[in-house]
């Protein structure tokens, strides 16, 4: 009789909101599944996942089964898997979670704001790569706050930073940008913060409208921006610098 995992693990409770199976693009580098997970706290105005910011589950959202599932028919297929969202640190069965990918012998990558230090602290052992969202320049907490649409962000990823840059797990620091709320300066500042931290790979990310955003106030961002000048003193700042657009 087939195990029924939804029952026997406390990794059952994890509120998945979607699934994809295969990717090259999330955990640089590797292989991986993406599962994305229910609840962010945040809002921020250039959100893409913004149906995922609720914890409510939906009907026919996947189970945990359907994961341990994909594990082992990707079993040498797939390097990774990857906990993205809205915030996956939001959601307390996140460590059981992670564990079991672990022991089904998969390297675990994860997306993260840095809303929930105190979960971040706990999976720091456990996980072997981050991509941490920074959203704005670190040196202004009030435009760091606006940004991320709360109160408070700017000090839970100052927090956030610290655990990661302390622990010696394999970290991406990525900013979404757009002109209106972050300048090129800013970029900058936020760039060289990071750098003299000792974070060695940076990604500026291009916002752009996705799907399902209609309400978005931001135009589209000219290919001109930020300047060459601009891209070229991260490229010298970072040992791996990465531009992404659309
Ligand atoms: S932290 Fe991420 S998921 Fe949460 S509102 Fe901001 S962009 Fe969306």
């Amino acid at each position: 009789m087939p195990l029924n995992f939804d029952v026997l693990t406390p990794a059952a409770a994890l509120r998945i909101a979607a699934v994809t199976p295969f990717t090259s693009l999330d955990y640089p580098g590797k292989l991986s599944a993406v599962v994305f997970l229910h609840g962010c706290p945040w809002r921020c105005s250039y959100c893409h996942n913004r149906w995922m910011r609720s914890r409510r589950s939906e009907e026919g959202d996947p189970k945990w089964s359907d994961i341990e599932q994909l594990m082992q028919k990707r079993k040498g297929l797939l390097d990774a898997v990857v906990f993205s969202g809205g915030e996956p640190c939001m959601d307390p069965a996140l460590p059981a979670a992670v564990r079991l990918v672990r022991d089904a012998g998969y390297a675990v990558g994860l997306h993260t704001s840095g809303a929930y230090p105190r979960r971040l602290r706990e999976l720091t052992g456990l996980i072997d790569w981050v991509g941490l969202d920074v959203k704005g320049n670190p040196e202004d907490p009030r435009a760091y706050d606006a940004i991320a649409g709360i109160e408070g962000a700017h000090k839970a990823f100052l927090e956030s930073f610290e655990i990661l840059r302390t622990s010696g797990v394999a970290l991406e620091a990525r900013t979404t940008a757009h002109p209106d709320y972050l300048s090129e300066a800013e970029i900058l500042t936020t760039a060289h913060w990071l750098k003299e931290r000792g974070v060695d790979t940076y990604a500026l990310q291009i916002f752009r409208k996705a799907p399902g955003m209609d309400d978005c106030r931001f135009d589209p961002v000219p290919e001109t921006w930020p300047s060459s000048e601009t891209l070229q003193s991260l490229k010298s700042l970072f040992a791996h610098f990465t531009l992404r657009r659309g």
